[in-house]
């Protein structure tokens, strides 16, 4: 990522802080060879309540300065967001998760948020563009969420409070094929038509016969416990501690 000029990276945190301090190093200093002030953000997908968020976040940033934090509390709580976002010196940002314009209304007419993630996940690109607009009334930047620089590049160039992109190992294609890529740290959009996306029927077919396994189809999941707070850590979850 940093070689090809991205400079700020977010990363999954929440069970373990003094683990969560290693890896934010780690990822600073990676991101180092782009900016001599990586950027950095964290993302625990709801699993504090707002207290424990402001308890948590408090300790990492005596030693990270965070750009955001990403569903510290559930992704509607706009008074345990808005709590967290008080206390703490990182901006807040939800989003992700929910669906429509409606849903976001009473997190900005709440002051519980300070970016909002969006996707096509609010009812296609037509809710995705409300909701950025409506943010935008509000004085409140977007990031797109959850693309790998590839079929939201354009929507996302489009808006006017539009911040940064969350870009997923770029380079990586699997059966899909997109008319853009990343260089010096900016996502280069092509000229093909629509959102440039092309489908490769082999290798869509070998997938198909051969699906990936491990951690799940979705490489990005929540885990058990989610938003429920306070669910311990299983010992798979954190096999470091073992033997402590
Ligand atoms: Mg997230």
């Amino acid at each position: 990522m940093a070689e090809r000029g991205i400079d700020s990276g977010k990363l999954k945190v929440g069970l373990d802080l003094k683990a969560d301090l290693r890896r934010l190093g780690i990822m600073r200093e990676a991101l180092s060879i782009a900016s001599k002030r990586p950027g950095l953000m964290i993302d625990p997908n709801e699993y504090w309540s707002p207290k424990q968020a402001v308890r948590y976040i408090r300790q990492i940033e005596k030693e990270f300065d965070l750009i955001w934090v990403e569903e510290p509390a559930r992704r509607w709580d706009y008074d345990g967001l808005r709590l967290v976002s008080q206390q703490v010196r990182a901006a807040v940002a939800t989003g992700e998760n929910l669906h429509n314009l409606s849903q976001f209304y009473p997190l900005l007419a709440n002051d519980a948020v300070d970016i909002i993630n969006v996707w096509t996940g609010h009812s296609g690109v037509t809710g995705c563009r409300q909701v950025a607009h409506m943010a935008h009334a509000h004085g409140v930047p977007v990031t797109m969420m959850n693309a790998q620089a590839n079929y939201m590049a354009h929507v996302a160039a489009a808006l006017p409070n539009h911040t940064m992109m969350e870009v997923v190992d770029p380079g990586r294609e699997h059966c899909l094929t997109f008319d853009n890529h990343v260089e010096d740290g900016y996502i280069i959009l092509g000229e093909s038509p629509g959102f440039g996306i092309e489908v490769d029927e082999k290798k869509l077919e070998a997938l198909q016969q051969n699906p990936p396994t491990g951690r799940g189809k979705f490489p990005f999941p929540r885990r058990e416990g989610a938003g429920r707070y306070i669910v311990p850590p299983t010992p798979g979850e954190v096999p470091w501690r073992q033997g402590e």
